[in-house]
């Protein structure tokens, strides 16, 4: 009954103990960790259904970085971008980046950025052109970016392997269907060079998180 035992890396369960006080995963992080951990071999998608506070965001956010931990290879925030993470509000897409950037502090070399639109394109460019590993955000400012950020897309082709839609039910019901379905056509265009990490999936793994099952995400 701990995240060692799920497969998570001994730096980050430290970590996660030290700074967040979490011990014991939540049945949905007992379920879906292993999973997402798989998917960096068997290249597997993953639906994660789970309600706003059962620990879904711990639930991707893990596996993730882990993965890049697991690798032993030199990373660092000029790396690329290992993960995009969309959420259908700017609260959820800030509280996101919050438990990321606590994650992250244990290896200083990894890098978040968050994309929520309102008066800070210009700080967002700046970031994204120092580079970033794990970018999070809302919708429409993400597809912002990736169509006049050439940076962005540069960034996305060694690295990116994760694409996470968070409390996708929500993107849908306030109308992001179109901009997902173009954010995902511009990264899936992006040519992958599998070379550079070969410990990670060979494609881009899609995780899509929702409190209902209904209708098409
Ligand atoms: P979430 O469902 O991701 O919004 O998480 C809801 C809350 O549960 C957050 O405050 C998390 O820090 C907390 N949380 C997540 N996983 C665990 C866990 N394994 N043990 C205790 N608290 C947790």
């Amino acid at each position: 009954d701990s995240f060692d035992a799920l497969g998570i890396n001994d730096t980050l369960v430290s970590h996660l103990v030290e700074k967040m006080r979490i011990t014991k995963p939540t049945n949905i992080q007992k379920l879906a960790i292993p999973n997402l951990i798989s998917s960096n071999k068997k290249n597997n998608d993953l639906f994660i259904h789970a309600q706003t506070g059962s620990g879904k965001t711990l639930t991707y956010l893990l596996p993730i970085i882990s993965s890049i931990l697991e690798m032993e290879a030199h990373v660092d925030r000029k790396s690329g971008c290992f993960a995009l993470i969309v959420a259908p509000t700017r609260e959820l897409a800030s509280q996101i980046y919050q438990v990321a950037s606590t994650l992250t502090n244990c290896c200083h070399y990894l890098v978040p950025c968050l994309l929520i639109g309102g008066e800070r394109k210009k700080s967002e460019k700046a970031r994204l052109r120092k580079g970033c590993n794990f970018i999070v955000g809302t919708p429409g400012r993400i597809l912002d970016h990736l169509q006049n950020t050439k940076v962005i897309r540069e960034q996305m082709g060694d690295s990116l392997r994760y694409l996470v839609l968070d409390e996708g039910d929500k993107l849908m019901e306030l109308g992001f269907e179109q901009t997902i379905d173009d954010i995902l056509k511009i990264i899936h265009e992006v040519p992958i060079n599998n070379r550079k990490f070969p410990k990670l999936p060979s494609r881009i793994i899609n995780v899509l998180c929702s409190a209902t099952l209904k209708g098409r995400v």
